[in-house]
């Protein structure tokens, strides 16, 4: 038996089974792959896990900032140890009471997204008597390399256009309790190599130095967004980037010759990267039926657990783990669904299988990204898996998060 199948026997399906020492590993191939002066920023949304979340600030000297976008990730960024100044606070619907919330602990560091949210920011700044750094996301007007999830280019909520900056820069850089502080991009998502991704941060880093000029002000932070790409739900390892660093540094070379003297801090983000790999999903086949020549393996874990993205027409290729001592090549086709009641609950249409049978046990491999947090955990009303943390493949963490109506004064 698996370790992960021996957790399930002991606290049940559906179960994740993360693994830190696999978060860590992740982590310093990151760093690795990115010249020295480089910071990261880890996107909270992909994992909010608090142990997973340690795990990535637990190194000194390349510890992974925090990237977030609700006050609930807030919460989970200060229970996993956070400082407030080691946050980056970012996204396009940034509310008064969020911005004071992320004020209040400390977060000094805002990506803005438009003037108005710029002025919101430093509106809530000016009431507590700081002054804030704030990035200013661009919504570039070129793009480079196809990738599989586009951001800039297009209309979008992301962002500032790049083409208006230039207009824009004396009201930008004159807002109360904000001060520019550089910009921030993130065009791509799951670069599909490394030469995407390369193509990418090259045009990135053009992009950042024109919108220096534009702006007028040397940028002392400079967020050039992620890519780094990882297999989900289906088996693969983390890509190598070999050339990344030396390609970084020259692009910086040509577009930010004087960054050492203006002591500008670079920084990536990454989500999937970081902790795709560190998870796995255990769930229990429940039942297996046949309708009109066609079979279906019923899960206990469906779009409620896992992969609820898969109702945006995003079907995953999951692809499950025979059971242990199973034929090889003993497969079938079939699809693979979870218990809601809804036909949209599929998790594969029409997939190869392994023979599974009524109380087998299926693992979904690198669902670390996107797992509980990224399903519609509300819907139908079933618990929330179990979420198990193992360091040197002891149980450090056992956990299920719950929801529970509040009633009378709900603020
Ligand atoms: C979602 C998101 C990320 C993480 O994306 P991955 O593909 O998981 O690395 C990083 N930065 C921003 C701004 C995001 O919205």
């Amino acid at each position: 038996m698996s370790l992960a199948e021996e957790l399930a026997a002991v606290y049940g399906t559906p179960l994740y089974v993360y693994d830190l020492d696999e978060v860590a590993a992740a982590r310093r191939a990151l760093f690795d792959a990115l010249p020295e002066e480089f910071g990261v920023f880890y996107a909270f949304k992909a994992n909010p896990h608090p142990e997973i979340a340690r795990t990535l600030r637990e190194d000194d000297a390349r510890a992974c900032g925090a990237e977030i976008s609700s006050t609930g990730e807030l919460t989970a960024a200060l229970t996993a140890g956070y400082r407030g100044a080691e946050i980056l606070y970012t996204g396009p619907g940034k509310t008064t009471a969020e911005v004071a919330a992320a004020i209040g602990q400390g977060v000094r560091k805002f990506s803005v997204e438009s003037l108005s949210d710029l002025r919101r920011v430093g509106s809530v700044a000016v009431g507590r008597g700081v002054v804030v750094d704030c990035l200013l996301r661009v919504n570039s007007a070129s793009a480079s390399a196809t990738t599989s999830i586009r951001m800039t280019g297009t209309p979008s909520q992301f962002g500032i256009d790049s083409e208006t900056l230039a207009e824009l820069a004396p009201r930008l850089t004159s807002v109360p309790g904000t001060r520019i502080a550089g910009a921030h991009l993130f065009p791509l998502s799951n670069a599909k190599d490394e030469e995407s991704l390369i193509a990418e941060f090259r045009h990135t880093i053009e992009v950042a130095a024109r919108v220096q000029r534009d702006v007028g002000c040397a940028f002392r932070f400079l967020d050039i967004g992620g890519g780094f790409a990882m297999p989900y739900a289906v088996p693969g390892e983390r890509p190598g980037y070999g050339k990344l660093r030396a390609e970084l540094t020259a692009a910086l070379d040509v577009h930010f010759p004087d960054r050492r003297a203006n002591g500008l801090r670079v920084f990536c983000e990454s989500g999937r990267y970081l902790v795709g790999g560190c998870g796995e999903l255990v769930a229990s086949v429940v039942n297996v039926k046949e309708s009109r020549g066609r079979k279906f393996v019923i899960l206990d874990a469906g779009i409620n657990t896992f992969g609820g993205m898969s109702g945006l027409g995003r079907l995953l290729p999951v692809a499950v783990r025979p059971r242990e001592g199973a034929e090889p090549g003993d497969t079938e086709s079939a699809s693979l669904v979870g218990p809601l009641c809804t036909p949209g609950d599929l998790l594969g249409r029409e997939i190869s299988l392994p023979r599974l049978a009524s109380g087998d046990l299926v693992t979904i491999p690198n669902a670390g990204a996107y797992g509980v947090t990224a399903s519609l955990l509300m819907f139908l009303g079933r618990p929330a898996p179990t979420e198990v943390a193992v360091r040197g493949g002891e149980v450090v963490s056992v956990s299920r998060l719950e929801h529970h109506r509040v009633h009378g004064e709900v603020r």
